[in-house]
């Protein structure tokens, strides 16, 4: 096997070994429903109409406290790799937060 291809073959063996304990963490800081799986965003009524696919399925947290905690759990478990950033999603009525890793400037 070609080096790279080895490499990504490791680091997936590796993905996997962490799914679990990876779960754990998002369950802690994550909004969950009732039946304790993890929320995900989903598209508004009116963007569904239009068609839209844009951050579909990202992980939601309440506040942007909890969303940081979790990602430096995550960096913890990830050697220091994984979302840094947090943004605010307004899908909600409430609104709700994102991690990202990439900065982004903050829209008032
Ligand atoms: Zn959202």
């Amino acid at each position: 096997m070609e080096t790279g291809a080895l490499q990504r073959a490791l680091r997936r063996e590796w993905v996997n070994q962490h799914r679990e304990a990876r779960d754990e963490i998002i369950r802690k800081y994550a909004r969950l429903y009732p039946s304790g799986k993890t929320m995900l965003c989903q598209r508004s009524m009116k963007e569904e109409a239009l068609g839209v696919t844009r951050l579909v399925g990202k992980i939601i947290f309440d506040t942007e406290e909890a969303a940081l905690a979790c990602a430096e759990e995550l960096r913890g478990l990830y050697d220091g790799e994984g979302p840094k950033y947090t943004y605010e999603c307004h899908r909600s009525k409430r609104g709700h937060v994102h991690l990202t890793s990439m900065k982004q400037r903050r829209r008032s």
